[in-house]
């Protein structure tokens, strides 16, 4: 089945061509070219506006601003958890934070540069493994 998207036009769910446009964007204290994906409706030519294509929007603009930042992306952020065989949840748990928090960060936003190290020590063995002791810890 082919993408659809609704055309305000065309008043109904058309198929769409893609194509890349320049963007100069501003995010936080940062500003930054980045290369975006719009689409327009295959029958008559207008814009439309596929939920798909904002989703990776956002990623783009995002992921961009942490790699100038030297933050980890969400696609590493997802990396590390997965080597930790943890879901979103119980990898918030480990570190003692909300439960939404890492489910949070995987689909866009940016985190402090505190939980960016966090994040990097579950990354590192020896750190993963002190956390662990000391969550197994009796209260
Ligand atoms: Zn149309």
């Amino acid at each position: 089945m082919k993408d659809t998207a609704g055309c305000m036009y065309c008043d109904e769910a058309v198929e769409y061509v893609v194509h890349d446009e320049k963007h100069h964007v501003k995010v936080l204290d940062d500003e930054y070219d980045v290369i975006l994906k719009y689409a327009r409706c295959k029958k008559c030519g207008h814009k439309v506006y596929p939920h798909k294509l904002a989703i990776y929007n956002d990623k783009v603009v995002y992921d961009k601003y942490r790699e100038r930042k030297g933050l980890l992306t969400s696609s590493q952020i997802k990396e590390i958890r997965k080597k930790r065989k943890m879901n979103q949840v119980e990898l918030a748990k480990f570190l003692r934070l909300g439960d939404k928090t890492i489910a949070r960060y995987e689909t866009g936003t940016i985190q402090e540069k505190s939980l960016d190290l966090l994040l990097r020590l579950v990354d590192n063995d020896e750190a993963f493994e002190a956390i662990k002791k000391l969550n197994s810890k009796k209260k």
